[in-house]
């Protein structure tokens, strides 16, 4: 037997682990989808810019448009008002042109000069005051992306900016991979869905709807397998149901001590693995798999189920879907606490930024959820750390994480 700092796994071990898994069964089929219907999936074709953006120079200001080399110190007759939409016609020698934001620069004309930098004289003449520079306030043509541009790269997550790029590209549509099917059930007796009465000895399942949404926000399907009883016979059967489905995503009963009823059925039915991971809270994990089908299962105290899910099985969906960025964006604060006990485990805590320093939820027991709801996000105490007030740690926002 070996001594439990030995057996535990580090937290980048297990990762690696699952990324080579997500990786050696990515999710191939593409599918055209709205760009009204994108979000959250993953860019499986480089969108490639068919027109120069901007397509024509146009301006940046509310102002005048001129030919530079025109200005003398006389001031000069407005010969056309150009609005966003307009086609101009070519500036005539001498003149200039009232053209307002947006608008396609005149033939001819090669600046702008902003509306509050000139004179309007009584007779309607404008006199410009200071050096005019050629291309001043204008908006070259191909500025922002030239025909033939990879203007997103497969593999890029679509959320509303990327979307919108596509859309100012002139892209209706986009070729993403389909969604990842993700078969959830959470194991439990003493679960019990909201609306239902609660008798003694039960809870309410909070992982399920916790899962399920989050899911959802990452672009997958959610097939709601409920909820499965602590029972050899209802796990066989709860997975034997399961149809065309990508990913069997559990929590609960991993448990050390507890009966391993899906390890049981993995080991008959297919393969298991049971992790312990250097990983506070959430030390147990089930990865295997189910008559060929990739199985995770995560364990059952909410805190636990959120920093499992979201350090580990989030990037294992993601690089399936075919992301190529996985890693949430961390950054360095200061502590707003001190760490006195150098842990075994990775802690993952529940913290706010306040002030611009990390400061904890006072229980971070990991049955609580209500710590993450009060949390922006989760601090990074290291194994074997100690930390004094004001020691940079790693923060990962939940806005980062969810999405
Ligand atoms: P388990 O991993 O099944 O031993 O569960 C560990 C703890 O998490 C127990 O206190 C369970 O009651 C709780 N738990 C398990 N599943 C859920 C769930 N879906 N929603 C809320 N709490 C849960
Ligand atoms: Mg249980």
């Amino acid at each position: 037997m070996v001594g439990e700092a030995q057996a535990l796994m580090p937290v980048e071990q297990a990762l690696d682990a699952l990324l080579k898994q997500a990786e050696a069964t990515p999710i191939t089929d593409v599918e055209r989808v709205s760009i009204d219907n994108a979000q959250g999936r993953v860019l499986a074709e480089s969108l490639i810019a068919t027109l120069d953006l901007p397509p024509w120079p146009n301006s940046a200001m509310d102002g005048y448009a001129v030919r530079s080399a025109d200005l003398d110190g006389q001031p000069l007759r407005v010969s056309q008002k150009i609005f966003a939409g307009a086609q101009p016609k070519p500036l005539e020698p001498g003149c200039c042109a009232r053209i307002f934001t947006g608008a396609p620069m005149p033939e001819g004309a090669d600046a702008v000069e902003m509306q509050e930098n000139v004179e309007v004289l009584d007779d309607g003449r404008v006199r410009f005051g200071e050096l005019i520079r050629p291309a001043q306030h204008v908006r070259p043509q191909g500025g922002e992306a030239r025909a033939g541009d990879e203007a997103l790269a497969a593999g890029v997550r679509l959320g509303p900016i990327e979307l919108g790029l596509a859309a100012s590209l002139g892209a209706a549509q986009l070729s993403v991979t389909r969604k990842i099917r993700v078969a959830l059930l959470s194991t439990g007796d003493e679960l019990v869905d909201p609306g239902e009465a609660l008798r003694p000895g039960q809870i309410y399942n909070s992982n399920r709807v916790l899962l399920r949404n989050w899911l959802h926000r990452l672009g997958c399907e959610v097939i709601d397998a409920g909820v499965v009883r602590d029972d050899l016979i209802q796990v066989r059967q709860c997975l034997a149901g399961l149809a065309d489905v990508d990913l069997i995503l559990s929590t609960g009963g991993v448990s050390v001590g507890e009966a391993d009823f899906l390890g049981q059925v993995l080991r008959e039915e297919g393969e298991l693995t049971l992790w312990k991971l250097a990983i506070k809270p959430g030390k147990p994990l089930t990865c295997g798999s189910y008559r060929g089908v990739a199985v995770i299962g995560l364990p059952g105290n909410p805190a636990s189920t959120l920093v499992t899910f979201g350090l580990l099985a989030r990037p294992y969906l993601l690089r399936r879907m075919g992301a190529t960025e996985i890693a949430p964006l961390s950054f360095q604060v200061p502590a707003g606490f001190s760490w006195g006990k150098p842990g075994k485990r990775r802690e993952y805590l529940r913290a706010r930024l306040e002030s611009g320093r990390a400061v904890l939820y006072p229980n971070q027991s990991s049955s609580i959820l209500r710590s993450a709801a009060w949390a922006d996000g989760l601090v990074e105490v290291r194994e074997h750390s100690q930390l004094n007030e004001g020691d940079l740690v790693s923060f990962i926002s939940f806005a980062e994480l969810l999405g």
